[in-house]
Protein backbone atom coordinates (compact mmCIF):
# COMPACT_ATOMS: atom_id res chain seq x y z
CA UNK A 1 0.00 0.00 0.00
CA UNK A 2 3.06 1.94 -0.91
CA UNK A 3 1.34 5.82 -1.64
CA UNK A 4 2.76 9.56 -0.76
CA UNK A 5 -0.66 10.32 0.41
CA UNK A 6 -0.82 7.71 2.94
CA UNK A 7 -1.42 9.53 6.45
CA UNK A 8 1.18 8.54 8.70
CA UNK A 9 1.44 7.88 12.55
CA UNK A 10 1.69 11.15 14.69
CA UNK A 11 2.70 9.82 17.73
CA UNK A 12 2.25 10.99 21.73
CA UNK A 13 3.06 11.23 24.57
CA UNK A 14 1.56 7.58 25.61
CA UNK A 15 1.86 6.07 21.83
CA UNK A 16 5.58 7.74 21.12
CA UNK A 17 7.14 3.95 22.76
CA UNK A 18 5.22 1.81 20.81
CA UNK A 19 6.18 3.64 17.64
CA UNK A 20 9.27 3.78 18.65
CA UNK A 21 9.71 0.08 18.47
CA UNK A 22 7.66 -0.50 15.64
CA UNK A 23 10.70 1.44 13.94
CA UNK A 24 13.27 -1.34 15.34
CA UNK A 25 11.00 -3.81 14.12
CA UNK A 26 9.21 -4.81 17.51
CA UNK A 27 6.21 -4.96 19.02
CA UNK A 28 5.79 -3.37 22.38
CA UNK A 29 2.53 -3.00 24.49
CA UNK A 30 2.05 -0.96 27.15
CA UNK A 31 1.52 -2.38 30.37
CA UNK A 32 0.77 -1.29 34.34
CA UNK A 33 3.44 -1.64 35.89
CA UNK A 34 0.71 -1.86 39.06
CA UNK A 35 -1.82 -4.67 38.14
CA UNK A 36 0.15 -5.70 35.06
CA UNK A 37 -3.05 -5.55 32.76
CA UNK A 38 -2.42 -4.60 28.83
CA UNK A 39 -2.93 -1.04 27.71
CA UNK A 40 -4.24 -1.04 23.88
CA UNK A 41 -4.38 1.47 22.81
CA UNK A 42 -1.49 3.44 25.00
CA UNK A 43 -3.20 5.65 27.58
CA UNK A 44 -1.62 7.40 30.97
CA UNK A 45 -3.98 5.48 33.25
CA UNK A 46 -5.27 2.20 33.96
CA UNK A 47 -8.38 0.74 33.18
CA UNK A 48 -8.55 -1.81 35.63
CA UNK A 49 -6.36 -0.52 38.67
CA UNK A 50 -6.23 3.12 37.80
CA UNK A 51 -2.54 3.51 38.22
CA UNK A 52 -0.55 6.05 36.02
CA UNK A 53 2.53 3.46 36.38
CA UNK A 54 3.23 2.06 33.00
CA UNK A 55 6.16 0.03 31.06
CA UNK A 56 6.26 -1.27 28.01
CA UNK A 57 7.33 -5.58 27.16
CA UNK A 58 7.99 -6.82 24.12
CA UNK A 59 5.51 -8.97 22.72
CA UNK A 60 5.47 -12.23 20.29
CA UNK A 61 3.97 -10.65 17.46
CA UNK A 62 1.39 -13.63 17.15
CA UNK A 63 -1.72 -13.51 17.24
CA UNK A 64 -5.28 -14.40 16.18
CA UNK A 65 -7.77 -12.67 14.25
CA UNK A 66 -10.93 -12.09 16.46
CA UNK A 67 -12.53 -10.16 14.14
CA UNK A 68 -12.07 -8.15 10.54
CA UNK A 69 -14.16 -5.29 8.75
CA UNK A 70 -13.88 -4.79 4.56
CA UNK A 71 -13.09 -1.13 3.77
CA UNK A 72 -15.28 -0.78 0.22
CA UNK A 73 -15.87 3.27 0.28
CA UNK A 74 -12.46 4.86 1.99
CA UNK A 75 -12.86 8.43 3.22
CA UNK A 76 -9.22 9.14 2.42
CA UNK A 77 -8.37 9.58 -1.72
CA UNK A 78 -4.58 7.44 -0.64
CA UNK A 79 -6.59 4.16 0.52
CA UNK A 80 -8.88 4.67 -2.90
CA UNK A 81 -7.10 2.21 -5.11
CA UNK A 82 -6.97 -0.28 -2.52
CA UNK A 83 -10.47 -1.83 -1.53
CA UNK A 84 -11.75 -3.12 -0.76
CA UNK A 85 -9.20 -4.56 1.78
CA UNK A 86 -9.61 -6.12 5.68
CA UNK A 87 -8.82 -4.52 8.34
CA UNK A 88 -8.59 -7.08 11.35
CA UNK A 89 -8.68 -7.18 15.27
CA UNK A 90 -6.11 -9.48 16.17
CA UNK A 91 -6.45 -10.88 19.76
CA UNK A 92 -2.57 -11.48 20.69
CA UNK A 93 -1.22 -14.44 22.26
CA UNK A 94 -0.43 -13.26 25.19
CA UNK A 95 -3.81 -12.22 26.34
CA UNK A 96 -7.27 -12.42 25.22
CA UNK A 97 -8.34 -9.47 26.02
CA UNK A 98 -5.02 -7.70 24.57
CA UNK A 99 -6.27 -7.04 20.70
CA UNK A 100 -4.75 -4.80 18.49
CA UNK A 101 -6.18 -3.22 15.40
CA UNK A 102 -4.20 -3.82 12.23
CA UNK A 103 -4.11 -3.93 8.23
CA UNK A 104 -3.46 -7.54 6.49
CA UNK A 105 -0.50 -7.81 4.02
CA UNK A 106 -1.09 -10.66 2.11
CA UNK A 107 -4.44 -12.41 3.12
CA UNK A 108 -7.26 -10.70 0.48
CA UNK A 109 -11.27 -10.61 1.80
CA UNK A 110 -12.24 -13.61 0.17
CA UNK A 111 -9.75 -15.70 2.67
CA UNK A 112 -9.84 -13.68 5.63
CA UNK A 113 -11.56 -15.66 8.32
CA UNK A 114 -12.69 -14.94 11.95
CA UNK A 115 -9.52 -17.44 14.15
CA UNK A 116 -6.83 -17.25 11.16
CA UNK A 117 -3.32 -17.38 12.57
CA UNK A 118 -1.37 -14.58 12.04
CA UNK A 119 2.17 -12.38 12.81
CA UNK A 120 3.04 -9.44 12.42
CA UNK A 121 5.42 -7.27 10.13
CA UNK A 122 6.98 -4.26 9.79
CA UNK A 123 6.50 -2.03 6.16
CA UNK A 124 9.19 0.64 7.07
CA UNK A 125 7.43 3.86 5.30
CA UNK A 126 9.96 5.94 5.84
CA UNK A 127 13.06 7.19 7.84
CA UNK A 128 12.15 6.31 11.52
CA UNK A 129 8.72 4.81 10.46
CA UNK A 130 7.27 1.70 9.93
CA UNK A 131 3.71 0.52 10.49
CA UNK A 132 2.86 -2.76 12.58
CA UNK A 133 0.58 -4.91 10.13
CA UNK A 134 -0.17 -9.14 9.86
CA UNK A 135 0.48 -11.96 7.44
CA UNK A 136 -0.57 -15.21 7.97
CA UNK A 137 1.62 -17.32 10.14
ZN1 LIG B 1 -3.39 -1.57 36.65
Amino acid sequence: MANAERPLPQPDDDSAPYWEAAARGELQIQRCASCRTWRFPPRPRCPRCQSDAAEWERVSGRGTIYSFVVAHAPVLPAFAAHVPFAIALVELDEDPQLRVVGNLLDIGVEAVQIGMRVVVDFEAVEAGVALPQWRRL
